[in-house]
């Protein structure tokens, strides 16, 4: 039975009888995993504030063979998400997060992007960057990594390369971008501030808010929340 250790993100935790807990986290080397913390439940207990949700802590496990949950042995928290949770706005975003994490990423695959993206956000949100703007950025980056963002600069029909200040159209069903020349009776038109808002999220890290106007984000969020849900139906 191997000790393995691994940089984490904590997403949830459940109690398990008396006095242990079932942890969900997201390990940097592993992926999502599962296991009991036993004890973590008592008043005074070897964890800590570590296994609180979004905590940034050094887990080591042990993994049996056939067995679907790990035991966390130890839990040293490198970083805490404390101060996102004073503020309650932050903290429903945070919980929104861990969902999209739950949602999008599967068990036992590392998924190293995707955790350097969690841990930014979160660090960004617990920083004040403005809410709007981090639930964007994290939303566009999830889907890009599970390949669910369509390509904004390709005409799905004709295949043209479509320039940033381009007039642009979604296709009906919105997975795909079709340019002026081709036929879009059936399409939507799409602003160029949230093209231009989606490649600043591409080409930068998590910082301020990029001068992003609030229609802008707005109107990004919404067409996320529309590809997030038909990603979970897939
Ligand atoms: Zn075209």
């Amino acid at each position: 039975m191997p000790l393995h250790e691994s940089d984490s993100i904590i997403l949830k935790t459940y109690p398990l009888g008396e006095a242990d807990r079932i942890v969900a986290f997201f390990s940097r080397d592993y992926g999502k995993l599962r296991g009991v913390a036993n004890g973590a439940r008592r008043m005074k207990n070897r964890f800590g504030a570590s296994l609180e949700p979004l905590a940034h802590a050094r887990i080591q496990f042990f993994e049996k063979e056939n067995r679907e949950l790990v035991r966390i042995q130890s839990a040293e928290l490198l970083d805490s998400p404390m101060k996102l949770f004073e503020d309650y706005d932050r903290a429903v975003c945070a919980a929104y997060l861990v969902e999209l994490v739950d949602r999008f990423l599967p068990e036992h695959e590392p998924q190293d992007a995707a955790f350097r993206l969690v841990r930014m956000t979160v660090r960004a949100l617990a920083q004040g960057c403005p809410i709007g703007f981090a639930r964007c950025y994290f939303e566009v980056w999830m889907l890009r990594l599970s390949g669910v963002f369509p390509d904004l600069f390709l005409c799905s029909v004709c295949g043209r390369s479509i320039e940033i200040d381009d007039e642009r159209f979604l296709a009906a069903g919105l997975q795909a971008v079709i340019c002026s020349s081709c036929d879009h009776r059936n399409a939507s038109g799409m602003l160029t501030e949230v093209v231009e808002l989606a490649q600043t999220i591409l080409r930068h890290p998590l910082n301020g808010h990029g001068g992003a106007s609030d229609r802008a984000i707005s109107t990004l969020h919404e067409l996320n929340e529309y590809w997030i849900r038909h990603y979970s139906e897939q």
